[in-house]
């Protein structure tokens, strides 16, 4: 198993859901679990709405580990999937903001063009799910026995 770790749009500046620091804490704790294996990580920044999370950038130790994705539109996996191409992902693991929006579109683009699982954990995406247009009770969520699974089969 090669599980690529996806975080999308922990950009603070623009998303207040970024700021989460519980959050922010959730993802570090498996960015640490990827570094200690190896495997693939893959940050996907929003053109245009500022930095990734200081504390997460500072907790991507082997930069060359690290594949950063810039992209100008809610779903980016045509974006991820040309820069990652060639690391033969097993599935990709998606963390980040918001959930029912770019996290989800994104994943859906990724299940769709390069036809791997994508999973989708409730305590490692963020949203406003107290906003009238969050869709998240929609999406098909992960457990994050799922998540630790993969990695003890990394
Ligand atoms: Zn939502």
């Amino acid at each position: 198993m090669k599980p690529a770790l996806v975080i999308v749009d922990m950009q603070p500046e623009c998303w207040g859901a970024a700021k989460n620091p519980v959050l922010v804490d959730n993802i570090i704790h498996y960015i640490n679990e990827w570094q200690k294996r190896n495997l693939p990580i893959v940050v996907v920044t929003y053109y245009g709405s500022g930095k990734t999370h200081r504390k997460i950038l500072s907790n991507l130790k082997n930069k060359k580990q690290v594949t950063f994705v810039r992209k100008y539109d809610c779903g980016g996996g045509h974006e991820i999937l040309s820069k990652v191409n060639k690391k033969k992902i097993s599935h990709f693991v998606m963390t980040g903001v918001f959930r029912c929006q770019c996290v989800i579109e994104t994943a859906n683009e990724l299940e769709e063009l390069a036809n791997k699982p994508t999973l989708i954990v409730k305590t490692l995406t963020g949203c406003d799910e107290k906003d009238i247009y969050c869709m998240c009770h929609q999406i098909k969520q992960t457990s994050k026995k799922a998540v630790d699974k993969l990695l003890k089969a990394a």
